[in-house]
């Protein structure tokens, strides 16, 4: 699934459509907590009928819908959190797996029933759109994004490529001997710039500082996001054309590594944990799944410390080199990681070494939900493929 976006005003008829649609989620929530129920489909049986009878149904579906998803993010947080506000539905927005129609270059959403308002869709998002099938529509009151999927064929992997992500770049080492570094320093040199720049502020008032440094995180992002998805694209792009799978470490729990009380200095911890691995991980997996490459997550365990040509354990040497005790090599740190991340995926291939593989896909984070409303019954239906607009 992927989504393309579009600037567009709404007209105020529209924005009390999304008012309404909000009102409906914060409903349903209510309904949810009271009731602890969070499954689509006793969410549904109790709180139905609670919504207004004004409203087209399947907006109605389309907001209990959403408010899972909510429900569920929630759930999570409470159990790392206690105290977790109640959530609640701010902002104006709609999400609709249904009733709209793209015809002529025009959107075609219903407000009420037989009232339409017709949104015209610019020609790059007329381009990305062709022929793909869109599932959902979203609208916000200056945006409109529509999600598109698309049927891919995993390709078998000839072999398979480690990335490895380290402070300034990131290294990718190939099983048939390929090692292409990915330069990063920008993000770390940005990430750090924005660190200085937070660190000075005055005002000794904290809802102003919490304004102006999401503001500063909002530049940040924006400036650092392009420099990720360059490299993202071209490690998937690569992979493709030279038909290998992509094994990356599975880093659960790496912010535990640098915290306060580990013996490490503050600016060390700093620049450690502004590592974008996630993102960069988390983009690389879904342009991977586009294109069909084949993503394998292999735990990080000892991948930066064993040596890649005999599995001793090396000791550090000058300039991010390792020196093996046992072969006598010396080794990039960098290209070493990569490699013996890509050696966790020959096991997971049929000929490949035997041995302690554990290795497992991530899963999607979300799972869909689509409803049929077929005479007034409701059914639902979960599909794994869904990415949260
Ligand atoms: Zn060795």
């Amino acid at each position: 699934m992927k989504t393309v976006g579009q600037k567009h005003q709404v007209s105020p008829e529209v924005l009390r459509l999304l008012d309404e649609f909000r009102r409906m989620v914060n409903v349903c929530i209510a309904v949810g907590i009271e009731e602890n129920v969070s499954s689509l489909k006793t969410l549904s049986m109790k709180s139905y009928h609670r919504l207004s009878r004004d409203m087209l149904s399947y907006y109605r579906l389309c907001a209990i819908s959403k408010t899972t998803v909510i429900l569920h993010n929630y759930r999570k947080a409470k159990k790392k959190n206690a105290r977790t506000r109640f959530p609640n539905a701010r902002k104006l927005m709609l999400t609709t797996c249904y009733g709209f129609k793209i015809q002529n270059g025009l959107l075609r959403l219903p407000v009420r029933r037989r009232r339409y308002v017709y949104v015209k869709l610019n020609s790059h998002t007329l381009h990305v759109l062709s022929g793909v099938s869109v599932r959902s529509v979203t609208l916000t009151p200056d945006s409109l994004s529509l999600t598109y999927s698309k049927e891919t064929i995993e390709i078998e992997p000839e072999g398979y490529v480690g990335i490895d992500r380290n402070l300034d770049n990131a290294t990718s080492a190939s099983t048939d001997g390929t090692v292409k570094t990915f330069d990063l320093s920008m993000a770390t040199r940005i990430k750090t710039d924005y660190r200085i720049v937070k660190s000075q502020f005055k005002r000794n008032d904290a809802r102003i500082r919490t304004r102006i440094s999401s503001k500063c995180g909002e530049r940040q992002r924006n400036r650092v996001q392009p420099l990720l998805h360059n490299v993202s694209k071209r490690i998937v792009e690569d992979a493709k054309t030279r038909r290998v799978g992509i094994v990356m470490e599975k880093l659960t729990g790496i912010r535990r590594l640098y915290q306060k009380g580990n013996g490490q200095s503050r600016n060390y911890r700093a620049r450690m944990n502004s590592w974008s691995y996630g993102e960069l991980q988390r983009q690389i997996e879904y342009k991977a799944r586009w294109e069909g490459v084949r993503v394998i997550y292999v735990p990080a365990r000892n991948t930066s410390k064993r040596c890649s040509i005999c599995g001793y354990k090396t000791l550090e040497s000058t300039q991010r080199r390792l020196w093996c005790p046992h072969c006598g090599a010396i080794l990039d740190r960098d290209e070493n990681a990569a490699r013996n991340i890509a050696a966790g995926g020959l096991r997971f291939s049929p000929n490949g070494p035997p041995g302690e593989a554990m290795v497992e896909e991530r899963e999607p984070e979300n799972a869909t939900i689509i409803f049929k409303v077929d005479g007034g019954k409701i059914s639902h239906q979960c599909d794994e493929t869904y990415q949260n607009p």
